[in-house]
């Protein structure tokens, strides 16, 4: 196998890595793609990546690292758009892509999301290269969990069904992910491989509790319970304030407080994010108004001084396709409490680096967290042992290694295929038309970007 320097380009049409993050759509892919980006630099490969202009004050091409650029394609409004809205767009990015990397010249493309997929599929017909694909959501595990509440367009499920039966490898980012590809889109075992999301342990560390709690104006005498992320019903949020109040009526113990950290704007906006109105109305109801605090979202660089304020970080997603902060809070030494759901019960270890409690049950959430806020040194050797998990085995560099892993074994072997081809005196077998997407779906999205849906 070649160990060449790779030319990849990442496509992540609503997720940039420029982009501020802790808002309803900006969250954990913009977390990997930026890592991932620098991590391949990093290991000597060029890297761009593609994302959507939102912004008429982005330039075309951007430097983000030593050999990583940002491409911002024109595709649809140069503003914030849903990304429910995004799909009409994509064939304009495909468009854009084709005219600011011409001919390409990469040699492999990975995709995020199912939208960016749809790009990847029409590129690599172009430009004749691979195409690896990670979908950080899955449709059918969203329909699932909240049907009503889902507003892709339909064709998501085509979509999604064409590149896991296409796409040279997915990546599945753990293994009720993995599963999930099996059972919902009959994905093939031998085209799927597990790469999971990293964290970032030079910026995430432990740290002294009470110089981060001064530093943020925090009680040093209280137990903080951390949450930290989007701020969307399927996080949970609402089990966490319900499991608080439980824990309020147990006599005699330190007082706690729930830290909220996430939201659309910088300060607690319930008009920017009405999830805080709806946490906030169920606090007041259950009597805990006053123990639990919103902060709003706070820079990536800010992150660590929240995580080693905590006494324990808790995320009780419904469902959770992977999950990057109970990473951030074990490098931190932090305890994590999590939903035994999705990359949660992966990464967080029962009784080792924290507790897996089922989603949407504040009483068993509350008796783990009365637990941790009466043995002190129980937490403390659990967060210890979090900071060998992550440092083991969920480094963004380790994360990158595989990764690269991956891309080379599937260059290798479309060379493998092209060479058996030429021996036959026959050309190669050519990657899947554009038209062969699902019927329907490619004229429907055409069909709406004409009709200007969405813009
Ligand atoms: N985040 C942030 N600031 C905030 C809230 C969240 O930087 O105010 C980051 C958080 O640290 C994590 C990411 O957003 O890196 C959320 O990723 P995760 O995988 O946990 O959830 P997702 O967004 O994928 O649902």
């Amino acid at each position: 196998m070649t160990t060449d320097p790779l030319r990849i380009a990442l496509i992540s049409e609503h997720a940039s890595p420029l982009a501020g993050v802790g808002s309803v759509d900006a969250g954990g892919q913009n977390v990997y793609v930026d890592h991932v980006a620098r991590e391949l630099a990093r290991r000597g490969h060029r890297v761009d990546v593609m994302t959507r202009r939102d912004d008429p004050a982005q330039p075309p091409v951007t430097a983000l690292a030593p050999g990583v650029r940002v491409l911002h394609l024109a595709a649809g409004p140069a503003r914030f758009v849903p990304k429910e809205q995004l799909l009409p767009f994509m064939p304009a990015f495909v468009e854009s892509a084709q005219r600011l990397a011409g001919r390409g010249g990469y040699d492999l493309l990975h995709a995020n999301f199912f939208m960016s997929g749809w790009v990847g599929m029409a590129l690599r017909e172009r430009w004749r290269v691979p195409l690896v694909t990670t979908f950080h959501a899955l449709g059918r595990v969203r329909q699932e969990h909240q049907r009503e509440a889902d507003r892709f367009p339909p064709e998501r499920l085509d979509i999604e069904q064409a590149l896991v039966d296409r796409s040279d490898r997915v990546l599945s980012a753990c293994p009720q992910d993995e599963q999930d590809l099996q059972r919902l889109y009959g994905a093939h075992p031998s085209r799927l491989v597990t790469v999971p999301c990293g964290v970032d342990t030079e910026a995430l560390t432990p740290g002294p509790r009470r110089e981060a709690r001064a530093r943020l104006a925090l009680p040093q005498d209280e137990f903080i319970v951390l949450q930290l992320g989007r701020l969307v019903p399927r996080k949970g949020i609402d089990n966490v304030v319900r499991a608080l109040a439980l824990l309020q009526t147990q006599a005699g113990a330190r007082a706690s407080r729930l830290v909220v950290v996430g939201g659309e704007s910088d300060t607690p906006d319930e008009g920017a994010t009405p999830e805080i109105g709806r946490l906030r109305s169920l606090a007041c109801a259950l009597g805990v108004g006053d123990r639990v605090q919103f902060t709003g979202r706070r820079s990536r660089s800010a992150l660590v001084d929240w995580y080693r304020a905590a006494d324990v970080f808790v995320t009780t997603p419904w469902y959770e396709p992977f999950g990057i902060t109970p990473l951030e809070a074990m490098a931190c030494a932090v305890p994590v409490i999590g939903s035994a759901v999705g990359g949660v019960q992966w990464t967080v270890v029962e009784g080792r680096t924290g507790f897996l409690v089922p989603p949407q049950d504040p009483a068993a959430l509350a008796i783990r967290l009365a637990q941790l806020r009466a043995d002190p040194q129980l937490a403390e050797a659990l967060g210890r042992a979090g900071v060998d998990r992550v440092r083991s085995r969920f480094t963004w560099s380790q994360v990158a290694w595989e990764l690269e892993g991956v891309y080379r074994s599937v260059l290798a072997e479309r060379a493998s295929a092209s060479k058996t081809w030429r021996e036959r005196g026959r050309a190669p077998l050519r990657s899947i038309q554009p038209t062969a997407l699902p019927s329907g779906t490619a004229t429907g999205v055409a069909a709406a970007a004409a009709a200007g849906v969405g813009a």
